[in-house]
């Protein structure tokens, strides 16, 4: 293929680097194929680095996982890692997970009621470990503070527990392991909102305390939530995700290096004239003589088509702006030349990432905060889109 994105393992691992020094502990979030850069690039760079919590949205993600740690000859170190869903993971796959020590994130009665069922129909004196979610006001998954008693009556049937009732029962009964109590944050820049949501975190987790609910961890920082507030909010673990790959958390920039490099190559180059129209539908009509320049990228490779109404994207040729004209087709762009010298079909293009100029060494970069402004849209949205294109490591 034409298109390449480039990981580079240095900048990934001084990202991860910069989000130990404020939450020492991570769990590294891994969700959606590492956010569309591939679990198999990515998680052999945060195992090097002693990374050993993960978390996954789907229970599919972990034969992944399994996948890399075979490959890496490290399956004997299955147990030292952990790995957490944080997404729904339906009642047929309960098995899977309790069988390969997955901990599933529980965020309402009826899944929980589910996974119970699953457990005592099919199991004996097994564990099924969990992260039960909390809702402190993002309204999306997560138990209500006014739903915790209740919940708290469940988890009692089924608690590790005090030797007691042990001697008692007979029949082997199935327990449930809570891993942790967490929550997350939806507006991390506003300090009022977050406050609050913060405060309604503590008064649950004081509800489960209160009723002697044994759990072993606390966590609420995400990304935006950890740079913000520095060690504010420091419970047992951060989940970090956006900050590993390079996208800045918050409006403003905190300093993250730049993990991906999109490229791709100049495939065509022509002369068109005064008030010619560029690609379909003829919205880019250029305004003098112009060189124009076909690129290799387009929509099927993540490339937000929206961006062209911007009127300002641009890539880089030979470390210099090269403007975004007309509609962006399906794998090719078309970009203005006119006063870029020294450009020559084959050339190697930058579409998110640095370049150097070859004549003065002036490095120009394209950010995924500016690819995102460009597409009224955010980072993150830039970032996955780009899953469907090849990868390599540097
Ligand atoms: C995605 C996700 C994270 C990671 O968030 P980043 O902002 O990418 O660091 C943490 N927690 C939950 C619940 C998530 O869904």
């Amino acid at each position: 293929m034409l298109v390449n994105l480039e990981i580079k393992k240095t900048n990934l691992e001084k990202n991860l680097k910069i989000a130990r020094s404020i939450n020492e502990n991570l769990i590294c979030v891994i969700k959606d194929n590492a956010y569309g850069l591939g679990i198999e690039n990515i998680l052999p760079i945060l195992l090097e680095n002693k990374c050993d919590y993960f978390a996954v949205a789907y229970i599919e993600e972990t034969l992944k996982i399994q996948e890399v740690l075979e490959n890496l000859k490290l399956k004997n170190q299955n147990n030292k890692i952990k790995v957490m869903t944080l997404n729904y993971v339906k009642p047929e796959n309960v098995e899977y997970a309790i069988k390969n020590n997955i901990e599933l994130t529980v965020f309402n009665f009826s899944q929980l009621l589910d996974y119970l069922k699953i457990l005592d129909e099919f199991f004996e004196n097994t564990i099924l470990k969990i992260h039960i979610k909390v809702n402190s006001g993002m309204n999306r998954l997560g138990f209500d503070e006014n739903e915790i008693l209740e919940l708290v009556e469940i988890i009692k049937k089924y608690e590790i527990d005090p030797l007691n009732n042990e001697s008692k029962n007979k029949v082997l009964k199935n327990k449930i392991e809570i891993i942790s109590i967490f929550s997350h944050i939806s507006d991390a820049e506003n300090q009022v909102e977050t406050e609050k949501q913060v405060e309604k975190y503590e008064r649950i987790l004081k509800i489960f305390d209160e009723n002697n609910i044994k759990y072993q961890y606390k966590h609420l920082q995400a990304s935006p939530l950890l740079f913000k507030y520095g060690q504010k909010y420091n419970y047992d673990f951060a989940r970090v995700g956006m900050a590993l790959y390079g996208m800045e958390p918050l409006s403003y920039d905190v300093g993250l290096l730049d993990v991906i490099t999109v490229k791709s190559q100049i495939i065509n180059i022509r002369n068109v004239k005064k008030n010619d129209k560029i690609s379909y539908g003829g919205k880019g009509i250029v305004k003098q003589d112009s060189k124009i320049g076909i690129v290799a990228i387009g929509y099927a490779h993540g490339l937000q088509k929206q961006i062209e109404n911007s009127g300002e994207a641009y890539i880089l040729v030979n470390g210099q702006k090269a403007k975004i004209i007309g509609e962006i087709c399906m794998d090719m762009i078309f970009v203005d030349l006119t006063d870029i010298e020294n450009v020559e079909v084959n050339d190697e293009v930058v579409i998110v990432g640095s370049q150097k100029n070859i004549e003065n060494g002036i490095t120009k970069r394209i950010t995924l905060r500016q690819a995102a402004k460009w597409a009224r849209t955010i980072q993150d949205d830039i970032l996955t889109k780009f899953g469907g294109i090849k990868k390599t490591v540097d």
